[in-house]
């Protein structure tokens, strides 16, 4: 039963029950008091009665003396007794006229025996006896009196001596008079009985003076005493309906002053439980519950206000105040949700090249501000429906909706546009690369969590390929998933001998010789096959086995370079190996290289460590250590990878470098692309300047090197001369090269 119910049902019941022990009360008390008066109304009628019969007894029975001494009915007495055959007449016309002047019923002379001697009663005829026995012994020598029933009439008789004179007695006169008198009763009966409906209360008293058989009998009708109550119990119920009504409505009023608002603070309790803050709570009720109500609005605004706050941390990006990841991908489930067969929906996956590396560099906060501004620009670039998001470090989204396949690569293109212009941060231009990693609905993916999987995929093969942006396509994701695999058991790879190493030969351009090989090492792995170097190198570099893995290089490279040299193979060749970041953070590097070559009897100065520019930049002061005693040993140092970094001239003037390799990227499409031509250019004379030789990997046609040539660079790599080659096909390609081998005296 609800709050309101309950209070209407306490108040009314409480109210009856009140009312009905007052109506019931009141009944009592009215009834009782109504028999109560009815008694005495009785009581008095009764004692009423007895005075006026009694006065009338007396009366009558004065009458009877007063007869009883009248000559003229002493005469006729006297008459009668002479001679009673005629006189009998004249005596009861006689009787006759005094009955009828006393109003008597009727009157008779009896003779002093008792025997009626004449009379006016047609019962009792001359010569017939009294019926009332003893009521002649009772007059001697005065009068008597008694109440009687003849023949169904009540008869008050009265007998009086008639002397001629006292005390010669001559006869009896008795005279009837109906309805005698009679004595107070001394016992009376009050009782109660219906009739006709209607409670009636009588009083019977026997009559005194009779044989007993005489009794009265007074009645007076209850009801229509208590019928005087009637308008007062009318009344009392006209107020009790109006209590009941006014008592409802107050309980109704105050139930909803109380229900109401509680109700209505329910319902909205029940819509913020829901999500919705903007339920007004607001309540019209004052008091207590005016007061609840107000705090509860309260508490309703803060906790939409700590709502509003959680959901703008929840789905922005603080630094850049762009839409976060969750954001995105709920964004991207709507669009999925909504697009229509026949059209595709594309993911672009935005990640800045070596942006850690310009992190380090620059510090942070520039790093922070470079963010900002790319975010700027991209904003700038959004088109109609399109939805950008920061994902997290360098990555950027754009959600692409409507996209058909043959959209992707100009919407590529078109936020590629970000990063053409020069980025200012503390007063420093310079330009950003980033790759673009691209997954199409529905070829890619059906759900959100599979496109941008799938975007990652594709960004990250993009930037092993060192290529602007990439599509899927379900090979990539091969390795993507193998991945994790990977990572635990690259260290038993080394071990178990899963990996080889496979050898490209490099070129000395200008006397067209060859110079050395470069090591790149292999991983067959027994379940996946081939896994290039791209893609568990930065997995071995994250799960810190690449110092195993670089040191097995040392030792593979060296091992063979030896038996190479014993056989007489290629003899005078370089033997270059590539080392990463952590090796130059590993304290016992260079003293291992210096027992390895040792022990294989390999001069330092026929090895070069190649180390990527990104892996000197990441903390130049550590590399500068290793670097320089690995200088001290003899050995020759190449920057690998020059161009995709951040590196400044007089960063690497400091390091006791050799060489300069300039990235793949700059050198393939030398002759096509200008700006190639101008890095590369610039590359080899600054290099030169600095005393370096200039290094070109990715050579891949003869037009290349012919270029290389001209612009002075010193060495070429590249699927020109050879792809990377295992050990046997390495000697049988050395065996029948047309290059020149190295000059001995060199
Ligand atoms: P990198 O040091 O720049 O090696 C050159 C990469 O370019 C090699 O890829 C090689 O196969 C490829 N390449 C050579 N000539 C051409 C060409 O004319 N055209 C094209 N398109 N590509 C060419 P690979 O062997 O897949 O190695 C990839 C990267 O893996 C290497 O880049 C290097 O950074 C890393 N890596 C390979 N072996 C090792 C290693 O033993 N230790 C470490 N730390 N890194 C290694
Ligand atoms: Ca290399
Ligand atoms: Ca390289």
């Amino acid at each position: 039963m609800s709050l309101r119910g309950k209070i209407l049902a306490f108040f009314l019941l409480l109210l009856a029950a009140l009312m009905l022990l007052l109506a019931g009360l009141v009944y009592r008390s009215t009834f009782d008091h109504s028999l109560q008066q009815v008694q005495t109304q009785l009581g008095f009628a009764h004692r009423v009665l007895a005075n006026e019969l009694q006065s009338r007894r007396q009366a009558q029975s004065a009458m009877a003396e007063l007869i009883a001494k009248d000559f003229t009915l002493l005469g006729e007495i006297a008459d009668l007794v002479a001679s009673p055959q005629q006189e009998a007449q004249s005596l009861s016309a006689a009787l006759e006229s005094f009955a009828s002047r006393s109003q008597a019923g009727f009157a008779l002379v009896l003779a002093p025996d008792g025997l009626v001697l004449a009379g006016t009663s047609a019962e009792l005829a001359s010569g017939a006896r009294l019926p009332w026995n003893g009521l002649l012994n009772e007059a001697e020598p005065d009068s008597a009196e008694r109440l009687v029933v003849l023949d169904g009439r009540v008869l008050h008789v009265n007998l009086t001596p008639i002397f001629a004179p006292r005390p010669n007695l001559m006869g009896w006169l008795l005279m009837a008079f109906e309805l005698g008198g009679s004595h107070l009763p001394d016992s009376q009966e009050v009782f109660r009985f219906p009739l006709q409906g209607l409670e009636q209360v009588a009083l019977r008293a026997p009559l005194a003076g009779t044989d007993g058989d005489l009794q009265v009998l007074l009645m007076r009708s209850l009801s229509a005493e208590l019928a005087h109550y009637q308008p007062l119990q009318w009344q009392l119920m006209l107020i009790f309906a109006a209590a009941l009504v006014l008592a409802g409505l107050g309980a109704l009023w105050i139930a909803n002053t109380v229900s109401r608002p509680l109700a209505q603070m329910v319902e909205n309790v029940r819509r913020i439980a829901g999500g919705d803050y903007q339920a007004s709570v607001a309540t019209a009720a004052g008091g207590e519950v005016g007061l609840l109500a107000h705090e509860f609005a309260a508490m309703q605004r803060g906790i939409a206000e700590r709502e509003e706050t959680i959901g703008f941390l929840a789905y922005r990006d603080p630094l850049t105040e762009l839409a976060n990841r969750n954001r995105f991908v709920a964004e991207l489930q709507q669009a999925l949700l909504q697009c229509q067969p026949g059209e595709g929906v594309a993911v672009l996956l935005m990640d800045l090249d070596n942006f850690k590396d310009l992190n380090d560099t620059l510090g942070h906060e520039a790093g922070d501000q470079l963010l900002r501004l790319l975010a700027g620009r991209l904003q700038e670039l959004l088109r109609g429906g399109e939805q950008l998001a920061r994902l997290g470090g360098d990555e950027f989204a754009v959600l692409v909706p409507h996209c058909h396949p043959g959209q992707v690569v100009p919407t590529a293109e078109h936020y590629r546009a970000a990063l053409q212009q020069p980025f200012v941060v503390r007063g420093i231009s310079m330009t950003l690369n980033a790759t673009l990693g691209i997954a199409l609905h529905p070829d890619h993916g059906e759900s959100a969590g599979s496109l941008l999987q799938h975007a990652e995929v594709a960004m990250y093969w993009g930037k092993a390929q060192r290529s602007p942006y990439a599509l899927y396509r379900p090979e990539l994701d091969r390795h993507s998933l193998v991945r994790l695999a990977l990572m635990s058991e690259l260290k038993s790879a080394v071990e178990e001998g899963q990996l080889s190493l496979y050898f490209q030969p490099k070129l000395d351009i200008r006397a067209r010789r060859l110079l050395g090989v470069e090591c790149l090492v292999r991983w067959i792995h027994p379940v996946h096959g081939f896994v290039p170097p791209d893609e568990f190198i930065p997995l071995a570099e994250q799960t810190g086995n690449v110092c195993a893995l670089t040191r097995w290089v040392v030792r593979t490279a060296l091992a063979q370079s030896r038996a190479w040299h014993d056989q007489g193979l290629g003899l005078g060749l370089k033997t270059a190996i590539n080392v990463s970041a952590l090796d130059l953070a590993d304290p016992g590097f260079a003293g291992y290289i210096a027992a390895q070559l040792a022990e294989h009897q390999v001069q330092p100065g026929s090895l070069v460590v190649e180390i990527t520019e990104s892996a000197v930049m990441a903390d130049p002061e550590q590399a500068l250590g290793q670097l320089q005693q690995l200088c001290e040993l003899g050995v020759r140092l190449s920057i690998d990878d020059y161009g995709t970094g951040y590196s400044s001239m007089a960063q690497l003037k400091r390091l006791p470098v050799h060489e300069l390799k300039i990235d793949k990227s700059f050198v393939q499409d030398l002759l096509s692309n200008p700006d190639d031509d101008i890095i590369v250019r610039s590359t080899v004379e600054l290099g030169h300047n600095m005393g370096l030789r200039v290094v070109a990997e990715g050579v891949e046609t003869d037009a290349v090197l012919q270029r290389l040539d001209q612009l002075g660079c010193d060495i070429a790599q590249g699927y020109l001369l050879s792809k990377p080659l295992a050990p046997q096909a390495f000697a049988e390609w050395l065996a029948q090269t047309h290059w020149g081998l190295p000059r001995l005296s060199a």
